[in-house]
């Protein structure tokens, strides 16, 4: 069973939605099963999200067939923070996980934050 199989589309997640395009987004970058598009509320000069185009709920979700997802997640990080040009200079990567890791959007995504100086620790 593929990925995709095992982790239909929830008609009621926004990242989904995004996925199928029934919600618009500014995408950045695709890939068979990664997506990449602008935060619809930027924090950063450079705030793109990478998600699975699988609906993936956050880490603690993966298993042995979901997890390699993760490492190609951290590869289109890489490709955003090359084409938007904050590589040399530095970015944060940043997955909020469960209530109080601050996610709010519950399909597993990694925020690409840069264009400035973070601050540590975070609140
Ligand atoms: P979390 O708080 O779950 O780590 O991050 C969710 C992120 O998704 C937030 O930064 C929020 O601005 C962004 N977001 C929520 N809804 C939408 C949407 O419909 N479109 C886009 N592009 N971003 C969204
Ligand atoms: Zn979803």
């Amino acid at each position: 069973m593929s990925v995709m199989e095992s982790t239909p589309v929830r008609h009621d997640c926004p990242f989904c939605q995004i996925v199928d395009g029934r919600l618009p987004a500014t995408r950045i970058f695709e890939s068979e099963t990664v997506l990449a598009f602008e935060d619809i509320h930027p924090v950063a000069p450079v705030h793109v999200l990478v998600i699975p185009r699988a609906h993936i709920s956050d880490p603690s979700a993966l298993d042995e067939t979901t997890a390699p997802l993760m490492g190609e997640m951290f590869l289109v990080a890489r490709r955003v923070a090359e084409q938007k040009g904050i590589a040399a200079s530095g970015y944060r990567l940043v997955m909020n996980t469960g209530r109080d890791g601050g996610q709010s959007v519950f399909h597993m995504h990694l925020h690409v934050l840069g264009g400035r100086m973070m601050a540590w620790p975070p609140g």
